[in-house]
């Protein structure tokens, strides 16, 4: 009975990037390093786990000729390279020797030899003056991920050959997972962590792949080859579903992609209120591929370009050229009117095989964003001199993240004006019309926005961290994520405390976190007056189409009746029935 199955095997998470799916499940098991520790108790067990360790060794090497095989036939040098150097220590006589010794001498397993021999190298190299060989600690500590990970046998890391599309269900997924993966066989993520700010979901968004996270523990309900509906729209997963169950998706599916190009049909419309407030629509891109469906949703600039999944699966910082190539890519992409290249936002729940950028106890809060780029202030001027230099493609703003008082962004001018005035001696020409704008996401920054606002030519209000740090809710915590709360009393006269400011001293006044696409809060932003919103393209045609019908009264009049509410349950539940009422057949399906 379809409704048995049905009622056995829903499991609801968050939806967080629309769009149906059907098909079979991959378990995609992330490398770890965490190594399991036990003792040997005699020379069998010895003998055994170095036959275990060669056994290993041989196999990631194996792996990593078919790695370089499958990248023989693009231009690209660098990981080829890396994984030349990869091959080599794992034949290196020295490596193996040493892990070796340690299950001899210290009777302990291979895996936990492999970790001390990681350490031991990791150790030496972090005490040699020379910037290159330290920046090869990842290397060595990622060939200890898959010898250690070869040990342990069963799991899966690479999708499975073949042709046929997979839903990958994990843990959690690493921009970088997401990256290496042949996305153009990936019909779905399903995971058990994730919010709907999380990086995984910017990611999946932005691939336009339907996207369930949240789900606790669903990594444990699924198996590899389980048929899996996945409905990134309404945030459900069904496990083994009836035929019939199948069919109804399949239509649901069908339904969705219609809807989907009716929208598109009026998406290239601009986004003015029938009482003449025209909105303007960036889109937020993470990687330059994004440029021709971005166009086909309705954007008209692009609002955010986060340029450090420049860094994905990179094991070495980009030169120079390769950024300027990059930006040149991305500005002045007609019809886009103006491109917002963000400076590196690394840190955080953002990569990273630096090892510049440690593991932290508290990333979110730690060397991150702008603090990152102010310590290691080469690695900056190398972004802006490419940023300065691709400039002359078009109209270009650039934007620093995590800025949160005057001194930061002061500091910030000062080496972009040092930098300006370098490539000027040099001959390269720069517009005189780059805007310079920040981000406003950290609270402090909020309080200081009149101050700020005298600094800058434009804010824009990132509302994934605003709400993290103003509300005290980690971003890619599941388990705090009904806290996460865009239409939050305190949120809401936070954002307005930033339009005042930054219109009273007349600059423009952006907003580009996820809080800008959702098409339930358009009304309430029209109202809050920002002057653009940015988003990933598939939200674009909804939220224009909501502006092009509603009108700044109605807004101003549905904020009236909120903004003096002290719960954001309730404000909640107003706005949701307002927008129900109102634009029922624009909104996205609400449930199955
Ligand atoms: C934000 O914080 O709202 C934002 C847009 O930046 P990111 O999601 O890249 O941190
Ligand atoms: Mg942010």
């Amino acid at each position: 009975m379809a409704d048995k199955i049905y009622d056995d095997t829903v499991f609801k998470g968050l939806g967080v990037s629309p769009g149906i799916a059907i098909g079979k499940a991959f378990l995609f098991a992330q490398m770890e390093a965490r190594a399991a520790y036990y003792n040997l108790a005699d020379d069998t067990q010895i003998k055994n786990e170095i036959e275990r360790l060669k056994q290993a060794i041989a196999k990631s090497i194996e792996q990593i000729e078919v790695i370089k095989t499958n990248l023989l036939g693009f231009e690209v040098k660098d990981p080829i390279y890396i994984l030349e150097m990869y091959a080599a220590m794992l034949r290196d006589e020295s490596f193996v020797e040493r892990t070796t010794q340690n299950i001899r001498n210290e009777r302990v397993n291979a895996e936990w030899a492999v970790g001390m021999t990681v350490d031991a190298y990791a150790e030496i190299f972090s005490k040699l003056d020379n910037d290159y060989i330290r920046s090869r600690i990842s290397d060595v500590q990622d060939i200890g991920k898959r010898i250690i990970w070869n040990l342990a046998g069963e799991k899966q890391h690479h999708l499975p050959e073949g042709e046929s599309p997979v839903i990958i269900v994990a843990r959690d997924l690493s921009p970088a997972d997401t990256a290496q993966m042949k996305i153009d066989r990936v019909q779905g993520f399903v995971t058990d962590m994730g919010s709907s700010t999380s990086h995984t979901t910017i990611v999946a968004r932005s691939l336009e792949i339907p996207a369930v996270v949240g789900m606790e523990k669903i990594s444990q309900a699924i198996r590899t080859n389980d048929t899996v509906i996945v409905d990134g729209t309404a945030g459900l997963v069904i496990v083994n579903p009836s035929p019939e169950l199948i069919r109804r998706y399949e239509a649901r599916r069908r339904d969705y992609l219609i809807a989907r190009s009716e929208m598109l049909v009026s998406a290239k419309q601009p986004a003015i209120t029938v009482d003449g407030y025209r909105m303007q629509i960036g889109c937020n891109i993470e990687f330059a591929e994004e440029i021709p469906s971005a166009i086909e949703h309705g954007a008209e600039g692009i609002g955010l370009y986060r340029t450090e999944f420049l860094y994905i699966n990179r094991h070495s910082l980009a030169s120079q050229e390769e950024h300027r190539i990059n930006y040149e890519s991305v500005i002045g992409v007609p019809p886009l009117e103006w491109a917002t290249i963000r400076t590196f936002d690394l840190g955080g729940d953002k990569f990273f095989s630096d090892p510049k950028l440690a593991k932290e106890m508290n990333p979110q809060m730690g060397l991150r964003a702008i603090r990152f780029c102010l310590k290691e202030k080469e690695i900056f001027k190398e972004q802006l001199r490419a940023i300065l230099g691709a400039a002359h493609r078009g109209t270009t703003r650039i934007l620093f993240p995590m800025i949160s008082g005057v001194e930061e962004i002061r500091e910030t001018k000062k080496i972009l004006n040092g930098v300006k005035t370098e490539i000027l001696s040099q001959g390269v020409v720069i517009p005189q019309d780059i805007d310079i704008g920040i981000m406003i996401e950290v609270p402090s920054a909020v309080v200081m926005a009149d101050e700020l606002a005298h600094e800058v030519d434009f804010f824009s209000i990132g509302t994934n961290d605003l709400i993290q740090y103003a509300l005290a809710i980690d971003r890619i915590n599941e388990h705090v994520h009904y806290l996460y709360e865009p239409l939050h009393p305190a949120v809401l006269r936070l954002i307005r405390t930033v339009v005042i400011a930054g219109h009273k001293a007349n600059i423009r006044v952006a907003m580009c976190g996820e809080m800008a696409g959702d098409p339930l809060n358009t009304l309430i932003l029209l109202a809050l007056r920002i002057d653009e919103l940015s988003m990933y393209p598939l939200a674009i045609p909804r939220v224009k189409k909501i502006i092009r019908r509603a009108s700044l009264q109605e807004a101003d009049a549905l904020f009236a009746r909120v903004i003096h509410l002290s719960s954001a349950k309730e404000i909640r539940g107003l706005v949701e029935e307002y927008m129900w009422d109102n634009f029922a057949d624009i909104l996205p399906a609400r449930d199955v």
